[in-house]
Protein backbone atom coordinates (compact mmCIF):
# COMPACT_ATOMS: atom_id res chain seq x y z
CA UNK A 1 0.00 0.00 0.00
CA UNK A 2 1.16 3.84 -0.79
CA UNK A 3 1.77 5.61 2.28
CA UNK A 4 -0.39 9.05 1.52
CA UNK A 5 -3.39 5.68 1.44
CA UNK A 6 -2.77 5.71 5.13
CA UNK A 7 -4.14 9.10 5.87
CA UNK A 8 -7.15 8.60 3.46
CA UNK A 9 -7.70 5.39 4.79
CA UNK A 10 -7.66 6.53 8.74
CA UNK A 11 -10.19 9.70 7.77
CA UNK A 12 -12.68 7.65 6.00
CA UNK A 13 -13.50 5.94 9.62
CA UNK A 14 -12.15 8.55 12.06
CA UNK A 15 -12.20 11.83 10.20
CA UNK A 16 -13.88 14.30 13.32
CA UNK A 17 -11.67 12.57 15.94
CA UNK A 18 -9.15 14.24 17.22
CA UNK A 19 -5.67 13.14 16.67
CA UNK A 20 -3.00 15.47 18.03
CA UNK A 21 -2.49 17.98 20.55
CA UNK A 22 0.81 19.83 20.77
CA UNK A 23 1.17 23.20 22.54
CA UNK A 24 -2.78 23.52 23.20
CA UNK A 25 -3.83 23.40 19.55
CA UNK A 26 -5.94 20.19 18.50
CA UNK A 27 -5.86 18.74 15.07
CA UNK A 28 -8.45 16.00 13.52
CA UNK A 29 -7.75 13.20 11.44
CA UNK A 30 -9.52 15.51 8.99
CA UNK A 31 -7.36 18.48 9.86
CA UNK A 32 -4.38 16.66 9.10
CA UNK A 33 -5.32 15.25 5.68
CA UNK A 34 -6.26 18.72 4.71
CA UNK A 35 -3.01 20.62 6.06
CA UNK A 36 -1.12 17.69 4.13
CA UNK A 37 -2.89 18.33 1.24
CA UNK A 38 -2.10 22.34 1.41
CA UNK A 39 1.55 21.01 2.03
CA UNK A 40 1.54 19.05 -0.92
CA UNK A 41 0.52 22.08 -3.48
CA UNK A 42 2.66 24.24 -1.76
CA UNK A 43 5.48 21.74 -2.16
CA UNK A 44 4.57 21.12 -5.60
CA UNK A 45 4.37 24.55 -6.43
CA UNK A 46 8.23 25.12 -5.10
CA UNK A 47 9.16 22.66 -7.73
CA UNK A 48 8.65 18.92 -5.85
CA UNK A 49 8.23 16.34 -8.41
CA UNK A 50 7.80 12.47 -7.88
CA UNK A 51 10.88 10.73 -6.93
CA UNK A 52 12.59 13.86 -5.71
CA UNK A 53 13.73 14.36 -2.46
CA UNK A 54 12.68 16.34 0.36
CA UNK A 55 14.91 16.71 3.79
CA UNK A 56 12.87 17.08 6.76
CA UNK A 57 14.62 18.10 9.72
CA UNK A 58 13.57 19.90 13.09
CA UNK A 59 12.22 18.99 16.51
CA UNK A 60 8.83 17.31 16.74
CA UNK A 61 6.11 19.71 15.66
CA UNK A 62 2.56 19.27 13.45
CA UNK A 63 4.13 20.36 10.85
CA UNK A 64 6.22 17.30 10.77
CA UNK A 65 2.91 15.00 10.18
CA UNK A 66 1.60 17.14 7.70
CA UNK A 67 4.63 17.10 5.70
CA UNK A 68 5.49 13.64 5.31
CA UNK A 69 2.38 13.22 4.84
CA UNK A 70 2.21 15.82 1.66
CA UNK A 71 5.64 14.32 0.29
CA UNK A 72 4.22 11.01 0.09
CA UNK A 73 0.87 12.55 -1.75
CA UNK A 74 3.32 14.26 -4.33
CA UNK A 75 5.49 10.82 -4.79
CA UNK A 76 8.24 12.31 -3.48
CA UNK A 77 10.85 10.85 -1.09
CA UNK A 78 11.07 12.02 2.78
CA UNK A 79 14.72 12.35 4.06
CA UNK A 80 14.14 12.57 7.87
CA UNK A 81 17.04 14.12 9.29
CA UNK A 82 17.66 14.13 13.10
CA UNK A 83 17.72 18.21 14.52
CA UNK A 84 20.06 17.53 16.74
CA UNK A 85 22.54 16.53 14.35
CA UNK A 86 25.22 19.33 14.01
CA UNK A 87 25.62 21.23 10.38
CA UNK A 88 28.47 18.88 9.07
CA UNK A 89 26.54 15.85 9.67
CA UNK A 90 23.36 17.32 8.10
CA UNK A 91 25.40 17.82 5.17
CA UNK A 92 27.27 14.57 4.48
CA UNK A 93 23.13 13.32 4.34
CA UNK A 94 22.22 16.30 1.79
CA UNK A 95 25.72 15.48 -0.46
CA UNK A 96 24.19 12.18 -0.51
CA UNK A 97 20.46 12.64 -1.15
CA UNK A 98 20.41 15.73 -3.11
CA UNK A 99 17.39 17.38 -1.77
CA UNK A 100 15.29 19.41 -3.88
CA UNK A 101 14.08 21.05 -0.93
CA UNK A 102 15.16 21.35 2.38
CA UNK A 103 11.94 21.75 5.27
CA UNK A 104 12.41 23.04 8.91
CA UNK A 105 11.62 25.48 11.69
CA UNK A 106 12.91 28.92 12.17
CA UNK A 107 14.98 27.71 14.62
CA UNK A 108 16.98 25.90 12.25
CA UNK A 109 16.87 27.54 9.52
CA UNK A 110 20.41 29.14 9.26
CA UNK A 111 22.33 25.84 10.35
CA UNK A 112 20.17 23.99 6.99
CA UNK A 113 20.72 27.19 4.86
CA UNK A 114 24.80 26.88 5.43
CA UNK A 115 23.85 23.31 4.61
CA UNK A 116 22.22 24.26 1.47
CA UNK A 117 24.70 26.84 0.44
CA UNK A 118 27.39 23.73 0.29
CA UNK A 119 25.61 21.87 -2.35
CA UNK A 120 25.06 21.84 -6.27
CA UNK A 121 22.61 23.12 -6.80
CA UNK A 122 21.74 24.28 -3.42
CA UNK A 123 18.16 23.23 -2.69
CA UNK A 124 15.32 25.58 -1.15
CA UNK A 125 14.86 25.94 2.50
CA UNK A 126 11.45 26.53 3.92
CA UNK A 127 11.23 27.33 7.46
CA UNK A 128 7.44 26.09 8.26
CA UNK A 129 6.25 28.88 10.34
CA UNK A 130 6.74 31.06 7.27
CA UNK A 131 4.81 28.55 4.37
CA UNK A 132 1.67 28.11 6.18
CA UNK A 133 -0.21 26.92 3.14
CA UNK A 134 -3.42 26.44 5.14
CA UNK A 135 -6.17 23.52 4.59
CA UNK A 136 -7.23 22.57 1.02
CA UNK A 137 -9.81 20.69 0.27
CA UNK A 138 -8.28 19.31 -3.11
CA UNK A 139 -10.31 15.87 -3.22
CA UNK A 140 -10.18 16.32 -6.81
CA UNK A 141 -6.61 16.99 -7.21
CA UNK A 142 -4.57 13.80 -7.61
CA UNK A 143 -0.98 13.26 -7.49
CA UNK A 144 -0.67 10.08 -7.41
CA UNK A 145 -1.57 8.54 -10.96
CA UNK A 146 1.61 7.67 -11.49
CA UNK A 147 2.75 6.52 -7.82
CA UNK A 148 3.39 2.94 -7.27
CA UNK A 149 4.03 0.95 -3.87
CA UNK A 150 7.06 -0.32 -4.55
CA UNK A 151 8.79 3.67 -4.97
CA UNK A 152 10.88 4.41 -2.58
CA UNK A 153 8.70 6.57 -0.05
CA UNK A 154 11.75 7.22 2.70
CA UNK A 155 15.35 7.11 3.09
CA UNK A 156 16.30 6.58 6.57
CA UNK A 157 19.82 7.44 7.84
CA UNK A 158 21.38 5.11 10.27
CA UNK A 159 22.19 7.12 12.97
CA UNK A 160 25.82 5.49 12.45
CA UNK A 161 26.96 4.45 15.54
CA UNK A 162 29.28 1.74 13.61
CA UNK A 163 30.79 4.31 10.82
CA UNK A 164 29.31 6.62 8.76
CA UNK A 165 25.74 7.22 8.44
CA UNK A 166 23.63 5.04 5.52
CA UNK A 167 20.93 5.74 3.42
CA UNK A 168 18.33 3.04 3.65
CA UNK A 169 16.10 3.36 0.87
CA UNK A 170 12.69 1.71 2.21
CA UNK A 171 9.34 1.41 0.26
CA UNK A 172 5.74 2.42 1.04
CA UNK A 173 5.39 -0.99 0.89
CA UNK A 174 7.97 -1.89 3.15
CA UNK A 175 6.79 0.51 5.66
CA UNK A 176 2.96 0.50 5.28
CA UNK A 177 3.61 -3.61 5.31
CA UNK A 178 5.84 -3.03 8.93
CA UNK A 179 3.14 -0.37 10.94
CA UNK A 180 0.07 -2.42 9.83
CA UNK A 181 1.92 -5.55 11.42
CA UNK A 182 2.85 -3.87 14.33
CA UNK A 183 -0.79 -2.51 14.25
CA UNK A 184 -2.69 -5.76 13.87
CA UNK A 185 -0.46 -6.93 17.54
CA UNK A 186 -1.46 -3.44 19.17
CA UNK A 187 -5.14 -4.43 18.75
CA UNK A 188 -4.55 -7.58 21.25
CA UNK A 189 -3.51 -4.96 24.46
CA UNK A 190 -6.69 -4.44 26.47
CA UNK A 191 -6.53 -1.12 28.21
CA UNK A 192 -9.61 -1.70 30.53
CA UNK A 193 -12.15 0.25 29.18
CA UNK A 194 -9.92 3.29 29.58
CA UNK A 195 -9.60 5.95 26.20
CA UNK A 196 -5.86 5.02 24.35
CA UNK A 197 -4.34 8.38 25.05
CA UNK A 198 -0.34 7.60 23.56
CA UNK A 199 2.27 10.37 24.70
CA UNK A 200 4.65 11.60 21.72
CA UNK A 201 8.03 11.80 22.47
CA UNK A 202 10.24 9.75 19.81
CA UNK A 203 11.94 12.10 17.83
CA UNK A 204 9.49 11.53 14.05
CA UNK A 205 12.74 11.91 12.28
CA UNK A 206 14.05 8.37 13.95
CA UNK A 207 12.91 5.25 12.51
CA UNK A 208 11.00 4.03 15.35
CA UNK A 209 9.25 7.52 15.83
CA UNK A 210 8.28 7.47 12.52
CA UNK A 211 7.06 3.87 11.95
CA UNK A 212 5.00 4.77 16.02
CA UNK A 213 3.29 7.50 13.97
CA UNK A 214 2.07 5.33 11.04
CA UNK A 215 1.18 2.88 13.37
CA UNK A 216 -1.28 5.73 15.54
CA UNK A 217 -2.35 6.69 11.90
CA UNK A 218 -3.60 3.66 11.20
CA UNK A 219 -5.12 2.88 14.79
CA UNK A 220 -6.92 6.04 14.80
CA UNK A 221 -5.18 7.22 17.89
CA UNK A 222 -5.02 10.18 20.07
CA UNK A 223 -1.78 11.75 20.10
CA UNK A 224 -0.23 14.47 23.05
CA UNK A 225 2.92 15.49 21.02
CA UNK A 226 5.86 16.96 22.89
CA UNK A 227 8.69 18.98 20.90
CA UNK A 228 11.40 17.21 22.42
CA UNK A 229 11.87 14.58 25.43
CA UNK A 230 11.97 16.31 29.10
CA UNK A 231 11.43 13.63 31.82
CA UNK A 232 10.02 16.75 33.65
CA UNK A 233 7.44 17.66 30.66
CA UNK A 234 6.34 13.83 30.10
CA UNK A 235 5.79 13.56 33.70
CA UNK A 236 3.58 16.87 33.39
CA UNK A 237 1.70 15.42 29.98
CA UNK A 238 1.13 11.71 31.72
CA UNK A 239 -0.63 13.45 34.79
CA UNK A 240 -2.59 16.11 32.54
CA UNK A 241 -3.80 14.22 29.72
CA UNK A 242 -4.20 10.57 31.73
CA UNK A 243 -1.73 8.74 28.77
CA UNK A 244 -2.16 5.67 28.78
CA UNK A 245 0.95 4.52 26.83
CA UNK A 246 4.34 5.59 25.08
CA UNK A 247 7.05 3.97 23.09
CA UNK A 248 10.74 5.49 23.94
CA UNK A 249 14.03 4.35 23.94
CA UNK A 250 16.10 3.25 27.05
CA UNK A 251 17.77 6.14 27.55
CA UNK A 252 14.36 7.82 28.39
CA UNK A 253 13.16 5.17 30.48
CA UNK A 254 16.08 5.71 32.37
CA UNK A 255 15.72 9.90 32.81
CA UNK A 256 11.97 9.19 33.77
CA UNK A 257 12.92 6.67 36.36
CA UNK A 258 15.54 8.54 37.82
CA UNK A 259 14.11 11.66 37.95
CA UNK A 260 14.11 13.16 41.47
CA UNK A 261 10.63 14.82 41.16
CA UNK A 262 8.51 11.82 39.85
CA UNK A 263 6.86 10.92 42.53
CA UNK A 264 4.91 14.00 42.53
CA UNK A 265 3.16 12.87 39.60
CA UNK A 266 -0.01 10.94 39.66
CA UNK A 267 1.05 8.84 36.65
CA UNK A 268 -1.62 5.93 37.11
CA UNK A 269 -3.09 6.23 33.92
CA UNK A 270 -0.37 4.79 32.44
CA UNK A 271 -1.01 0.98 31.15
CA UNK A 272 1.61 0.09 28.54
CA UNK A 273 5.30 1.31 27.30
CA UNK A 274 6.96 0.56 24.38
CA UNK A 275 10.91 0.39 23.85
CA UNK A 276 13.44 0.29 21.11
CA UNK A 277 16.25 0.97 19.23
CA UNK A 278 18.50 -0.19 21.79
CA UNK A 279 18.72 -2.99 24.82
CA UNK A 280 17.02 -2.24 27.75
CA UNK A 281 18.64 -3.34 31.25
CA UNK A 282 16.15 -6.18 32.57
CA UNK A 283 16.96 -4.84 36.15
CA UNK A 284 15.76 -1.15 34.52
CA UNK A 285 13.09 -2.53 33.23
CA UNK A 286 11.49 -4.74 36.61
CA UNK A 287 12.34 -0.77 38.42
CA UNK A 288 10.33 1.07 35.72
CA UNK A 289 7.49 -0.94 35.83
CA UNK A 290 7.28 -1.56 39.61
CA UNK A 291 7.65 2.65 40.18
CA UNK A 292 5.21 3.25 37.37
CA UNK A 293 2.91 0.47 37.83
CA UNK A 294 2.69 -0.57 34.61
CA UNK A 295 4.51 -3.11 32.13
CA UNK A 296 7.32 -2.55 29.29
CA UNK A 297 6.91 -4.53 25.91
CA UNK A 298 10.69 -4.14 24.47
CA UNK A 299 10.69 -5.05 20.47
CA UNK A 300 14.13 -5.36 18.12
CA UNK A 301 14.12 -3.73 15.25
CA UNK A 302 16.71 -1.64 12.70
CA UNK A 303 16.25 1.18 10.05
CA UNK A 304 16.71 -1.85 7.17
CA UNK A 305 13.97 -3.58 8.40
CA UNK A 306 11.60 -0.24 8.29
CA UNK A 307 12.39 -0.51 11.15
CA UNK A 308 10.39 -3.61 13.66
CA UNK A 309 11.59 -7.34 13.28
CA UNK A 310 9.98 -8.49 16.36
CA UNK A 311 7.38 -7.93 19.17
CA UNK A 312 6.44 -9.67 22.44
CA UNK A 313 2.33 -11.23 22.51
CA UNK A 314 -0.02 -9.12 24.63
CA UNK A 315 -1.38 -12.55 24.97
CA UNK A 316 1.62 -14.56 25.50
CA UNK A 317 3.80 -14.53 28.21
CA UNK A 318 6.81 -12.30 28.02
CA UNK A 319 9.89 -13.98 28.41
CA UNK A 320 13.00 -11.75 30.53
CA UNK A 321 15.64 -10.56 27.92
CA UNK A 322 13.87 -11.52 25.05
CA UNK A 323 12.51 -8.83 22.21
CA UNK A 324 9.66 -11.14 21.82
CA UNK A 325 8.63 -12.82 18.29
CA UNK A 326 9.17 -12.20 14.77
CA UNK A 327 6.09 -9.55 13.73
CA UNK A 328 3.18 -11.42 11.57
CA UNK A 329 5.13 -12.42 8.11
CA UNK A 330 8.67 -11.39 9.06
CA UNK A 331 10.88 -14.55 9.51
CA UNK A 332 13.66 -14.61 11.62
CA UNK A 333 16.45 -16.89 11.55
CA UNK A 334 20.43 -17.68 13.33
CA UNK A 335 23.32 -18.36 11.04
CA UNK A 336 27.17 -18.95 11.72
CA UNK A 337 30.00 -17.27 10.22
CA UNK A 338 28.99 -19.49 6.79
CA UNK A 339 25.49 -18.16 6.40
CA UNK A 340 24.26 -21.93 7.73
CA UNK A 341 20.43 -21.77 10.02
CA UNK A 342 21.50 -22.66 13.31
CA UNK A 343 19.31 -24.35 16.13
CA UNK A 344 17.44 -23.08 18.44
CA UNK A 345 19.67 -22.00 21.12
CA UNK A 346 22.80 -21.52 19.43
CA UNK A 347 23.78 -18.08 19.13
CA UNK A 348 24.82 -16.30 15.90
CA UNK A 349 24.04 -13.64 13.28
CA UNK A 350 20.67 -12.69 13.38
CA UNK A 351 18.84 -12.74 9.72
CA UNK A 352 15.72 -11.23 8.64
CA UNK A 353 13.28 -11.92 5.55
CA UNK A 354 9.86 -10.29 5.25
CA UNK A 355 7.86 -7.34 3.03
CA UNK A 356 9.16 -5.16 5.71
CA UNK A 357 13.21 -5.10 5.13
CA UNK A 358 14.99 -2.90 2.44
CA UNK A 359 15.98 -3.26 -0.96
CA UNK A 360 19.31 -1.81 -0.64
CA UNK A 361 21.31 1.07 0.90
CA UNK A 362 21.60 4.59 -1.25
CA UNK A 363 24.34 4.98 -3.68
CA UNK A 364 26.23 1.82 -1.80
CA UNK A 365 25.96 -1.04 -4.23
CA UNK A 366 28.82 -3.28 -2.33
CA UNK A 367 27.42 -2.70 1.24
CA UNK A 368 23.93 -3.40 0.12
CA UNK A 369 25.33 -6.89 -1.49
CA UNK A 370 26.89 -7.51 1.63
CA UNK A 371 24.39 -7.05 3.78
CA UNK A 372 20.83 -8.46 1.52
CA UNK A 373 21.94 -11.75 0.69
CA UNK A 374 19.26 -14.51 -0.89
CA UNK A 375 16.93 -12.43 0.27
CA UNK A 376 18.12 -12.19 3.90
CA UNK A 377 19.36 -9.08 5.73
CA UNK A 378 22.14 -9.56 7.70
CA UNK A 379 21.63 -7.89 10.71
CA UNK A 380 24.80 -7.41 12.47
CA UNK A 381 23.54 -8.18 15.25
CA UNK A 382 24.27 -11.51 17.25
CA UNK A 383 21.71 -13.44 19.07
CA UNK A 384 19.45 -16.35 19.84
CA UNK A 385 16.09 -18.08 19.42
CA UNK A 386 14.32 -20.12 22.03
CA UNK A 387 12.03 -23.12 21.18
CA UNK A 388 9.04 -21.01 21.16
CA UNK A 389 10.26 -19.13 18.79
CA UNK A 390 11.37 -16.24 21.20
CA UNK A 391 14.22 -13.99 20.12
CA UNK A 392 17.33 -12.81 22.23
CA UNK A 393 19.53 -9.98 21.22
CA UNK A 394 22.53 -10.93 22.50
CA UNK A 395 24.95 -7.77 20.74
CA UNK A 396 26.12 -6.30 18.50
CA UNK A 397 28.56 -7.99 16.12
CA UNK A 398 30.99 -5.31 15.83
CA UNK A 399 31.23 -4.58 19.50
CA UNK A 400 31.51 -7.85 20.26
CA UNK A 401 35.40 -8.45 22.05
CA UNK A 402 37.31 -11.09 21.41
CA UNK A 403 39.91 -11.78 23.95
CA UNK A 404 42.83 -14.23 23.54
CA UNK A 405 40.41 -15.87 21.43
CA UNK A 406 37.63 -16.23 23.77
CA UNK A 407 34.57 -13.64 22.39
CA UNK A 408 32.80 -11.88 24.79
CA UNK A 409 29.57 -10.07 24.92
CA UNK A 410 29.76 -6.51 26.23
CA UNK A 411 26.50 -6.56 26.91
CA UNK A 412 26.36 -9.21 29.72
CA UNK A 413 28.87 -7.33 31.08
CA UNK A 414 27.05 -4.10 31.50
CA UNK A 415 23.73 -6.42 32.71
CA UNK A 416 25.72 -6.99 35.69
CA UNK A 417 27.38 -3.75 36.32
CA UNK A 418 24.10 -2.26 36.26
CA UNK A 419 22.68 -4.39 39.04
CA UNK A 420 25.09 -2.97 41.38
CA UNK A 421 23.54 -0.92 43.66
CA UNK A 422 26.35 1.87 43.56
CA UNK A 423 26.36 1.63 39.28
CA UNK A 424 23.93 4.29 37.85
CA UNK A 425 25.18 3.21 33.74
CA UNK A 426 27.35 0.98 32.60
CA UNK A 427 29.51 0.28 29.26
CA UNK A 428 31.84 -2.21 28.16
CA UNK A 429 34.23 -1.88 25.24
CA UNK A 430 37.13 -3.54 24.02
CA UNK A 431 40.55 -2.00 23.56
CA UNK A 432 43.60 -2.91 21.63
CA UNK A 433 46.28 -4.97 23.63
CA UNK A 434 49.49 -7.10 22.40
CA UNK A 435 49.28 -9.65 23.80
CA UNK A 436 45.33 -10.49 24.00
CA UNK A 437 44.24 -8.92 20.74
CA UNK A 438 42.04 -7.49 22.71
CA UNK A 439 41.35 -6.07 26.71
CA UNK A 440 37.60 -5.30 28.58
CA UNK A 441 37.62 -2.22 29.77
CA UNK A 442 34.03 -0.89 32.13
CA UNK A 443 33.58 2.85 31.61
CA UNK A 444 30.98 3.40 35.01
CA UNK A 445 28.75 6.72 35.84
CA UNK A 446 28.60 6.31 39.89
CA UNK A 447 24.89 7.11 41.45
CA UNK A 448 25.19 10.65 42.86
CA UNK A 449 25.96 10.10 47.02
CA UNK A 450 27.56 6.92 46.65
CA UNK A 451 31.33 6.32 47.71
CA UNK A 452 33.21 3.63 46.07
CA UNK A 453 36.43 2.28 43.80
CA UNK A 454 37.18 1.21 41.26
CA UNK A 455 39.24 -2.30 42.82
CA UNK A 456 35.24 -2.71 44.16
CA UNK A 457 33.77 -3.09 41.02
CA UNK A 458 36.53 -5.50 39.88
CA UNK A 459 36.48 -7.67 42.53
CA UNK A 460 32.27 -7.40 42.10
CA UNK A 461 33.21 -8.44 38.29
CA UNK A 462 35.92 -11.81 39.68
CA UNK A 463 33.28 -12.76 41.75
CA UNK A 464 30.06 -13.31 39.31
CA UNK A 465 32.06 -13.56 36.07
CA UNK A 466 34.40 -16.18 34.37
CA UNK A 467 37.84 -14.88 34.54
CA UNK A 468 38.45 -14.49 30.84
CA UNK A 469 35.28 -11.68 30.85
CA UNK A 470 36.00 -9.40 33.74
CA UNK A 471 37.33 -6.20 32.81
CA UNK A 472 41.00 -5.35 33.28
CA UNK A 473 40.04 -2.01 34.07
CA UNK A 474 37.05 0.26 35.50
CA UNK A 475 37.15 3.73 35.10
CA UNK A 476 34.68 6.46 36.33
CA UNK A 477 33.10 9.00 33.93
CA UNK A 478 31.23 12.00 34.83
CA UNK A 479 28.39 11.17 32.06
CA UNK A 480 27.65 8.77 29.28
CA UNK A 481 28.55 9.92 26.00
CA UNK A 482 25.18 9.44 23.92
CA UNK A 483 24.08 9.65 20.33
CA UNK A 484 21.34 12.06 19.71
CA UNK A 485 18.70 9.08 19.45
CA UNK A 486 20.23 8.03 23.61
CA UNK A 487 22.36 5.02 22.10
CA UNK A 488 25.50 4.52 24.05
CA UNK A 489 28.49 5.89 22.01
CA UNK A 490 31.41 3.61 21.80
CA UNK A 491 33.37 5.03 19.37
CA UNK A 492 33.41 8.10 21.21
CA UNK A 493 34.14 6.13 24.71
CA UNK A 494 37.15 4.57 22.42
CA UNK A 495 38.40 7.82 22.21
CA UNK A 496 38.85 8.85 25.22
CA UNK A 497 40.26 5.47 26.14
CA UNK A 498 43.15 5.79 23.68
CA UNK A 499 43.19 9.60 24.55
CA UNK A 500 43.91 8.88 28.07
CA UNK A 501 46.86 6.28 26.59
CA UNK A 502 48.68 9.67 25.37
P1 LIG B 1 24.38 2.27 12.43
O1 LIG B 1 23.83 1.05 11.76
O2 LIG B 1 24.80 3.32 11.46
O3 LIG B 1 25.43 1.95 13.44
P2 LIG B 1 22.15 2.28 14.20
O4 LIG B 1 22.52 0.87 14.45
O5 LIG B 1 21.92 3.13 15.38
O6 LIG B 1 23.20 2.96 13.24
P3 LIG B 1 19.41 1.85 13.79
O7 LIG B 1 18.74 1.23 12.64
O8 LIG B 1 18.86 3.08 14.39
O9 LIG B 1 20.86 2.17 13.32
O10 LIG B 1 19.54 0.81 14.99
C1 LIG B 1 19.39 -0.58 14.82
C2 LIG B 1 20.23 -1.35 15.84
O11 LIG B 1 19.80 -1.05 17.17
C3 LIG B 1 20.05 -2.85 15.72
O12 LIG B 1 20.85 -3.40 14.70
C4 LIG B 1 20.47 -3.32 17.11
O13 LIG B 1 21.87 -3.42 17.23
C5 LIG B 1 20.00 -2.19 18.01
N1 LIG B 1 18.72 -2.56 18.68
C6 LIG B 1 17.48 -2.19 18.35
N2 LIG B 1 16.57 -2.69 19.23
C7 LIG B 1 17.27 -3.40 20.14
C8 LIG B 1 16.93 -4.16 21.31
N3 LIG B 1 15.70 -4.25 21.76
N4 LIG B 1 17.93 -4.77 21.97
C9 LIG B 1 19.22 -4.69 21.55
N5 LIG B 1 19.61 -3.96 20.48
C10 LIG B 1 18.66 -3.33 19.79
Amino acid sequence: MHLSRLLEQNVETYGEYTSLIYEGQSFSNLDHLRLAQGWAQELHHQGVDRGDTVLVSMPNRPEVFFVYSAIAMLGAITVPVMPLLQGDEILFIARDCQPKVMITCEMMQKKLENVAQQLNPPPKVLAVERHQPGKRDTAAFTFLDECKDEDIGVILYTSGTTGQPKGVELTHNNLVANAQAAAELAKDYDFGGAEHVGLLILPLSHAFGYTMMNVSILRGERNIMLPHFDPLLVLQAIQTYRVTHFSAVPAMFHALLHHPERSRFDVTSLALCISGSAPLPVSEREQFEQAFDCVIFEGYGLSEAAPIVTAPRFNLPVKPGSVGLPLPGVEVRVVNEQGQFLPNGDVGELIVKGPNVTRGYHGLPEITHETLRDGWLYTGDVGYMDSDGYVFVVDRKKDVIIRGGFNIYPRDLEDLLIRHPAVLEAAVIGVPSEAMGEEVMAFIVKRPGIEIHEETLLQYCQKHLAKYKTPRWVKFIPFMPKNVIGKIDRKRLKTMWSKQDE
